[in-house]
């Protein structure tokens, strides 16, 4: 077979449109696949090899699902598109977009030139402006999160088994989750599984069954777009399953001896006050803040297009943006509307099939501009939200096709409808089977069979992990109430 010629950086020799897609996650793959049978050149360029199935990251990360299983090398995914010459996959990270010379800029700083670009970079996580609590309370986005949060969490448990004052072990047994949305609610009830079933065997020394899993959330309840009966019910599964759950908590501090957060409280007079609480806690997992990844704002510089406040790109009906109908923004880090009634434009939220939809309408859009059509106005389906909260607990808010009527359910019901919809959406017949076989296995023997990690002390040496004799620190301000 002949090797096909690698990108030039120029134009496409055969003269084929290039149409070069940054990032292939949910967005990015859709589009690449949806431009299969059209006459152009693809370049997918991702900062990894692989694309990833992130609403089964959480799983990674506590250790029920092992990487490969949600995820598939990029080149394996696209290989037929690959095999007729059509599409090249590049490992890199777009560091700038010149749309002057209608080149991407790589990390090796090598230039790339696009007659149409697809940026479906993604998001990434906001600290809201604390970008130091990033190293005490790891975020979940990528693979490297999952397996530093497996491991912190793990670690923790060990780490209690070899403390032998009970005052020092309390918070190696204390795991906070800030943020209560589907990411958080999962990690937490997922916890709260590990603590009371997956390991209330395995140790000697302490009994896993006495941790605490706090879910602290700065909004009044927990899931906060869904409906106020499913969030209701999402609670109780998870205190239920053994979780605290601390609504109308927001965080003022993290460091590596706890979170430091306002509670409001009623008081007897009827009033209400923030209250100042300390949870001392090695553990801390970030579930709250999603921030657009960084280049909308290089787009932006490049542009002037405009950006919202969690910097996405602000885009036109048909996905592009403003003076560049050749270049399209999609997924996450879209700022989109659904045309869906042109006369009420809504806001599309930032989920995977909105990704993969937006994905498909800016392909779409390429293929018409190149036959001198006009662009569509992008029109968002909605199949409705589903969050699980441990074992035969979920929540679901599922649109009926053709009548657009919403029903809502929860408990057991509503979690074989996420197992199902999950298994089905997995990339790969193999991974598909690999998910089912560890779902059943974990739901018959409670237990989770990733369990290992690298060493701690080669990856992390001392940073968050203090050694078991360390004296516990004084908090730095006045001492708040101990939550
Ligand atoms: C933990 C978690 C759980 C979730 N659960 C759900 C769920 O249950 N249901 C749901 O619908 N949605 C869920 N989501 C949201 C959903 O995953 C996103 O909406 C979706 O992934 C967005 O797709 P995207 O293509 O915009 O970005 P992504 O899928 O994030 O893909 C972005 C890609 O761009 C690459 N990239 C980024 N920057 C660069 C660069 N500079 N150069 C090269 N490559 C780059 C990345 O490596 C990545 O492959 C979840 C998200 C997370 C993090």
């Amino acid at each position: 077979m002949e090797t096909p010629p690698l990108p030039s950086p120029d134009r496409t020799p055969g003269g084929r449109p290039r149409v070069v897609i940054i990032g292939c996650g949910f967005g990015g793959l859709e589009a690449a696949q949806a431009l299969a049978a059209a006459p152009v050149d693809i370049v997918v360029i991702d900062r990894t090899n692989h694309h990833l199935f992130q609403p089964l990251l959480y799983q990674v990360a506590t250790a029920g699902l092992s990487a490969p299983a949600i995820a598939a090398p990029i080149r394996h995914v696209l290989r037929k598109q690959i095999a007729k010459g059509q599409l090249t996959v590049l490992m890199a990270e777009v560091t700038g977009i010149d749309t002057a010379s209608s080149c991407v800029q790589m990390d090796g700083g090598e230039h790339l030139h696009y007659d149409h670009l697809i940026v479906a970079a993604g998001a990434t996580h906001s600290y809201f402006g604390r970008d130091d609590w990033a190293k005490y309370a790891p975020g979940l986005k990528t693979l490297g999160d999952a397996f530093t949060i497996r491991r912190r969490v793990l670690t923790a448990f060990e780490q209690a088994e070899r403390e032998t004052d009970p005052v020092k072990r309390l918070p190696w047994l204390t795991f906070a989750v800030v943020g209560a949305g589907p990411t958080g609610v999962e990690m937490a009830g997922t916890m709260a599984e590990i603590a009371q079933q997956t390991l209330s065997a395995e140790f000697c020394r302490i009994d896993s069954r006495e941790a605490r899993i706090v879910l602290l959330e700065g909004a009044p309840r927990v899931l906060g777009t869904f409906s106020e009966d499913l969030s209701q019910r999402a609670k109780e599964q998870l205190e239920g399953l053994g979780a605290e759950v601390l609504p109308g908590a927001r965080v003022t501090n993290i460091t590596a001896f706890g979170i430091h957060y306002d509670l409001t409280e009623h008081q007897p007079d009827g009033t209400t006050q923030a209250v100042s609480h300390f949870l001392p806690t090695r553990t801390v997992i970030w579930a709250a803040g999603v921030a657009a990844s960084p280049l909308g704002k290089a787009l932006s510089k490049a542009t002037g297009c405009e950006l919202d406040r969690a910097g996405r790109v602000v885009v036109q009906p048909d996905l592009t943006i403003p003076h560049h109908p050749n270049i399209y923004v999609v997924g996450d880090l879209a700022n989109a509307r659904s045309y869906l009634d042109p006369a009420k434009p809504t806001p599309v939220p930032g989920v995977s099939p909105g990704a993969k939809q937006m994905g498909r309408k800016a392909a779409f859009n390429i293929i018409r501009r190149m036959k001198g059509l006009e662009p569509q106005a992008f029109r968002y389906f909605d199949y409705g939200s589903l969050a699980t909260i441990g074992k035969r607990a979920a929540v679901a808010m599922v649109e009926l096709p053709f009548t657009r009527k919403q029903v809502r359910f929860s408990g057991f019901v509503a979690w074989l409808f996420w197992l199902f919809v999950h298994v089905y959406f997995l990339i790969g017949f193999r991974n598909r089977l690999v998910v089912m076989m560890d779902w059943a296995w974990a739901y018959f023997t409670s237990q989770r069979h990733a369990r290992v990690f690298p060493d701690p002390h080669a990856l992390e040496p001392n940073k968050v992990l203090m050694r078991v004799d360390e004296a516990q620190p004084v908090p730095a301000s006045a001492p708040p109430k101990v939550g």
